[in-house]
């Protein structure tokens, strides 16, 4: 039965007037949404269930710091919904809605008035894309693509797969874990996928499945559907605090999600989007709970990455000694920095690269003689750091 969705805090009848009330300055600064089957989903008696720190907001959300677009996306925004970053990579923003909002959300700017980040200009964009041959793929996210029609997915695909260029398209997504009956029986959507996958070219879903209470028998129906239909599944996750960052909680999600062929993919590190800091996890504690986490799973769930969408590029958190932390860029914005190693001094409270402050060593295979010992990071960033300041300037400040 498809779930009903609930945008406001007062039809929740598990919450009383009093949390209701408390809750009212967080709804109107960060939107609420859910629907009923994942509302389902949460234990009412724990105060601290998982799902419930996924979808249902709290007040720690109000909390000062962060920024709205901590990625620096608009930075690499080509034109209306189209980000290139990457080379080989475009990323299409294409819907403002998602099958709940989550309360980690880094891209919560598009759910926020006045933000029209994904409303694409698709005209434009996809003149973009056909302009700049070093595109191989899109990925297309959003909120979230599947909550399009099937008629808009397919005309969409169609484009984009008309363009000799494009090799492969991803699909970002959460809808199979907050509503995945609107997969189950979908034949139309089915249909697309199945058109879009053929032994040439495979049509990707990179799943957002956070806790392996999310996978439920309707989830994996889904999922066993997209397959059927010839799709190629990952899954994403970022590393919340509250919600995975526990090696058992992890490596049963991993261990679920592999035993239905899905690899887990990228690990993030939570951006330090404004509102989300409740959900942040020290980088160096996440890096060793993954660690652990890869003792108690099979060397499928080890494929996945731990990795930091900086502002400068996609940097892999590589390996801890006792006195530093290794970095390694897996996507670079900038193309000298391409496979650059970043070695820094340890700081157990950072939670995100900006917070390593002491730089030992910086190594690119583009690199000659290089004195690291001389270099911050604030050096070594350049032009990005600048970017940053203003960017900083985004920060909301709390009500
Ligand atoms: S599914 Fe993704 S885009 Fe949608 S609210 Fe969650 S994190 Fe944000």
């Amino acid at each position: 039965m498809n779930p009903r969705y609930i945008t406001d805090i007062n039809m929740l009848e598990h919450l009383s007037k009093e949390e209701k009330e408390k809750l009212e300055p967080v709804v109107e600064k960060y939107p609420f949404y859910a629907n009923t089957y994942y509302l389902g989903l949460i234990d009412w008696e724990d105060p601290n269930d998982p799902i419930r720190r996924i979808i249902i907001p709290s007040n720690d959300e109000l909390r000062n710091g962060g920024a709205l677009d901590p990625s620096n996306e608009r930075r690499y925004t080509v034109c209306r919904g189209l980000e290139h970053k990457y080379g080989p990579t475009a990323l299409l923003l294409v819907s403002r809605a998602c099958g709940g909002v989550c309360r980690f959300c880094f891209r919560k700017r598009i759910f926020m008035m006045d933000n029209d980040d994904a409303v694409p200009d698709l005209k434009e964009a996809l003149k973009y894309i056909r302009g700049h041959r070093e595109i191989n793929n899109v990925l297309i996210s959003g909120g979230d693509p599947l909550m399009l029609p099937p008629k808009r997915i397919r005309r969409l695909i169609s484009t984009l797969d008309s363009i000799p260029h494009v090799r492969f398209m991803r699909i970002g997504t959460k809808i199979p874990a907050y509503n995945p009956h609107r997969i189950i029986g979908n034949q139309d959507l089915l249909d697309v996928v199945r058109e879009f996958s053929s032994s040439e070219k495979k049509l990707y879903f990179v799943t957002d499945f956070n806790h392996p209470r999310e996978l439920t028998s309707q989830a994996k129906r889904a999922l066993s559907q997209l397959q059927d239909a010839g799709a190629v599944i990952t899954n994403q996750t970022p590393l919340l605090k509250g919600v995975n960052d526990d090696e058992r909680v992890l490596s049963e999600l991993f261990n679920g999600l592999a035993s239905m062929g899905i690899p887990p993919y990228y690990v993030f590190q939570c951006r330090p989007t404004v509102g989300n800091s409740t959900f942040s996890v020290p980088i160096e504690k996440g890096y060793s709970i993954l660690e652990a986490t890869k003792e108690n799973t099979s060397g499928l769930a080890k494929r996945s990455r731990f990795i930091i969408s900086h502002r400068t590029g996609k940097l892999e958190v590589c390996a801890l000694t006792g006195e530093n932390i290794i970095f390694k860029y897996h996507n670079a914005a900038r193309e000298e920095d391409t496979g650059r190693v970043l070695v820094f001094r340890r700081n157990e409270n950072a939670t995100w690269l900006d917070d390593y402050t002491e730089m030992v060593e910086s190594f690119s295979p583009g690199d000659t003689a290089f004195s690291a010992k001389q270099r911050r990071l604030s050096d070594f960033l350049g032009a990005a750091t600048t970017e940053r300041t203003a960017h900083e300037q985004e920060t909301l400040s709390p009500t």
